[in-house]
């Protein structure tokens, strides 16, 4: 477990455990720490509960983002910027 936590925390993370994800409190090797999402660390459980609620409010605001209104808006953005990507190429290309 342990050296499967050590190769983890170089790859990706480089502040792994080092400090409270949400007020960048220091966590130090005796103090409790909460984890969150398997590599997210809290200095409390306050902090992570804090960070729980910031994520469930902001995955529920792209929810709503994205399965009503925006799928015709992003279409019609998407269309505008290749019809300017195109043009682009052709006066580039004379
Ligand atoms: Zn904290």
């Amino acid at each position: 477990m342990k050296s499967a936590a050590l190769s983890y925390a170089g790859y990706e993370e480089p502040h792994f455990l080092e400090a409270c994800t949400l007020c960048s409190k220091p966590l130090g090797h005796n103090s409790d720490i909460f984890m969150y999402r398997g590599n997210t660390p809290f200095c409390s459980q306050e902090c992570r509960q804090e960070q729980i609620e910031n994520d469930e409010a902001r995955e529920r605001r792209w929810k709503k983002v994205s399965s009503s209104s925006s799928s015709s808006k992003k279409s019609t953005e998407n269309s505008k910027k290749s019809a300017t990507v195109q043009t682009g190429t052709l006066v580039a290309s004379n």
